[in-house]
């Protein structure tokens, strides 16, 4: 099996059995919804914090196979992580996404297996979909608030 059909099968199971899929999140202090309208991907992302540490992330949307399969391995990857290190691991991902090299791979899980999407242009935001919205979680969890909504437009780099 070559690394491609591994990496395809990997986002298969994630979209037909999403880890972390839920409508809520008991406990959760931060929920965004981000939305794609390139793709037309939605998602909610809620985010439990506990002491500093990533406690659990549950998201559900509606959306690609790519977005709703790589939200699915974002939320493994990032369990138990520490804010600063989910943040520094989401940017690793978005790096990977722009073509600009793999770092911390071990720590991305499954979410290796979207490296080949950086080829898709048009695709790389369903991919990061769910990596801003945890990102964009944290900096919300960090400033107090509690809901926040974010539409990326077209040409924008999602932050
Ligand atoms: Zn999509």
């Amino acid at each position: 099996m070559s690394m491609e059909d591994l990496y395809h099968d990997i986002i298969l199971d994630h979209y037909k059995s999403p880890r972390n899929r839920a409508p809520e999140l008991e406990g959760s202090q931060v929920h965004v919804h981000h939305s794609n309208p390139l793709c037309g991907d939605e998602l909610d992302l809620r985010l439990r914090v506990s002491d500093d540490t990533v406690d659990a992330v549950a998201f559900d949307g509606e959306g690609c196979s790519i977005s709703m399969a790589s939200a699915s391995a974002m939320s493994q990857a990032v369990a138990g992580r520490e804010l600063g290190d989910a943040e520094d691991l989401a940017e690793a991902f978005r790096l990977m996404m722009h073509g600009e090299g793999v770092k911390r791979e071990d720590d991305l899980l499954d979410g290796i297996a979207f490296q080949g999407v950086a080829k898709f242009p048009v695709r790389v935001k369903c991919a990061l979909l769910g990596w801003m919205a945890l990102r964009d979680a944290i900096e919300s969890y960090r400033s107090g608030e509690e809901a926040r909504r974010v539409t990326y437009d077209d040409g924008d780099e999602p932050a």
